[in-house]
């Protein structure tokens, strides 16, 4: 299904092939290409250049010369031009949607929904361009005047990751480019043709040269020189906790400000007043969005004893019910994996978890197809112990297991080194407010499996992450605070 995609896509001025800095298309200097496979069928779909250190050198000097004239245009003229961004995306939502699907996996309808969303930020931060407010301050001294005002940080760099190629960019590049900033963003090397469609709309829309580039190529290059080159001044990162602690100690070398949006490792607590049917549908809604990969996704459920079977017996209905295929497919409703890792640490997973003693109930196995695609998965049984429970799985399983009271529950969500996103189901007002303050995490589902939303701050606690995306605090990400005191 997929290769008569390939064809038609291939075709689109939107799909490009080489890498954008300072508003030229450019190939690696010596002519390195890397190959960009398609989940679905594990076929190289085309070539992007392979950049290093020497080309994100000249694309961080180039945002700099262009940055000087963009901080200096109003808010109000770069928040007219991130809107045309935006409308461009939505123009072109079923090009982007396809190119993501193309090279990420995810359903169509899926992909689409990805699009709107990247397009939110841009949209936001269009509109929070204007709102960078300084403020003043009673002196001391009654001769003086103290006055706060916030100008842009400076030239950023951007390394994002493949599971939502486009909304990772958008969420940086949309508060970077309203503040006043240019950006340079290194796309996954999986996912770069979303991120080249993106420069491309950024360019029709008016983004001058330099204020925003895509280098695609070696990560340990280009995160090298982004961190090596004092005139950055912002790293913002979004991918696993082990590539963001070693970017936080690159970034120490000229105590560069950093944003780290990383892995999470979510609980889902069902307590016995839930609504149960509510339970579920969040509980699907939650797990099974990109077929599991994403940093919110649940990755622990917690059921208490008394509802367990109950709540179990609707969610295998759910599950064993799910369409997985090709993400052109417009019955799938979960799709391939990105890519054999992907597929090894999932059955890994599932493989520590049975031998352990839990129960596979539904799934637990490649799909008959093989290669990238895994049958959706529940797992009963589960024990905290488990690796299933212990690391980010990034992939279509449910693990199941259960509390007593709900200090407990409590007591298990926080039992791990991460803190980005947690759910729990509740009717009782009371229990709602003592959980939601009591889980550690940055962003807390009530009664709710999506939470995903460009006016909200999504970002994560300990070993999660530093600093907030989206929402009013996106844009403080890209602010200097500046103290003017007048004698
Ligand atoms: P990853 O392996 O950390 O890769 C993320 C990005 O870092 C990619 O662009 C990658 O480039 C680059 N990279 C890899 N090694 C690097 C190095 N040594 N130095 C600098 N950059 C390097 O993560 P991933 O597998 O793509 O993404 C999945 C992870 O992202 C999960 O843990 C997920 O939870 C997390 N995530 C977090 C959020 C959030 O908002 N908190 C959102 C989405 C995903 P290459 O592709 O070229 O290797």
């Amino acid at each position: 299904m997929s290769a008569e995609w390939v064809t038609r896509i291939r075709s689109n001025p939107l799909f490009r092939e080489r890498a954008f800095v300072d508003g030229d298309w450019i190939d690696a200097d010596g002519g390195e290409t890397q190959p960009i496979d398609n989940p679905a069928s594990r076929e190289t779909i085309g070539q992007v250049p392979r950049l290093g250190a020497a080309e994100t050198r000249r694309a961080v000097e180039a945002a700099d010369r262009a940055m000087k004239a963009w901080r200096r245009q109003t808010a109000e003229a770069r928040g007219v031009i991130l809107y045309r961004w935006y409308e461009l995306m939505l123009e072109h939502e079923d090009t982007l949607a396809a190119i993501m699907t193309l090279e990420q996996g995810k359903p169509l309808a899926e992909a689409a929904g990805e699009i709107r969303y990247a397009a939110s930020f841009l949209k936001w931060f269009a509109e929070e361009a204007r709102r960078a407010y300084g403020r003043t301050i009673p002196p001391a001294n009654p001769d003086q005047h103290i006055v706060v005002i916030r100008q842009p940080i400076g030239v950023c760099a951007a390394i994002t990751p493949w599971n939502f190629p486009s909304s990772m960019i958008t969420r940086k590049a949309g508060a970077a480019l309203a503040a006043g900033c240019s950006m340079v963003v290194k796309p996954a090397s999986a996912t770069p043709y979303s991120a080249l469609a993106l420069a491309e709309l950024a360019s029709r829309a008016g983004v001058p040269a330099g204020v925003f580039s895509v280098v695609t190529g070696s990560a340990r290059e280009i995160a090298g020189e982004m961190t090596a080159n004092p005139l950055v001044r912002k790293v913002s990162f979004t991918g696993s906790t082990e590539v963001g602690s070693e970017l936080m100690r690159q970034a120490a070398t000229h105590v560069q400000k950093i944003s780290l949006e990383l892995g999470g490792n979510a609980p889902f607590v069902v307590f016995d007043d839930a609504d149960l049917d509510a339970a579920v549908d969040g509980a699907i809604a939650a797990k099974f969005r990109n077929t599991g990969q994403t940093c919110v996704c649940v990755n622990r459920f917690y059921v208490q004893d008394s509802v367990h079977d109950a709540f179990v017996g609707k969610l295998k209905e759910r599950i064993e019910n799910l369409r997985l295929g090709d993400g052109f497919d417009p019955s799938s409703e979960i799709a391939p994996l990105i890519n054999q890792e992907a597929v090894d640490k999932v059955l890994s997973h599932v493989a520590d978890a049975t031998a352990g003693g839990a129960e596979v109930v539904a799934g637990g196995e490649l799909d008959a197809r093989g290669g990238n695609y895994v049958l959706p998965t529940l797992l009963t049984g589960v024990r905290q112990s488990m690796q299933v429970m212990q690391e980010e799985t990034f992939g279509p399983v449910v693990a199941v297991s259960t509390f007593a009271t709900e200090e407990e529950a409590i007591d298990l969500a926080n039992d791990t080194p991460f803190g980005l996103a947690a759910y729990f189901y509740s009717e009782n007002v009371r229990r709602v407010w003592r959980v939601a303050e009591a889980i550690e995490a940055g962003m807390i589902g009530i009664n709710a499996g999506l939470i995903s939303n460009a006016a909200a701050p999504f970002g994560g606690v300990k070993s999660s992450g530093l600093g907030r995306e989206g929402a009013m605090e996106g844009l403080d990400e890209y602010l200097e605070t500046k103290y003017l005191l007048m004698g």
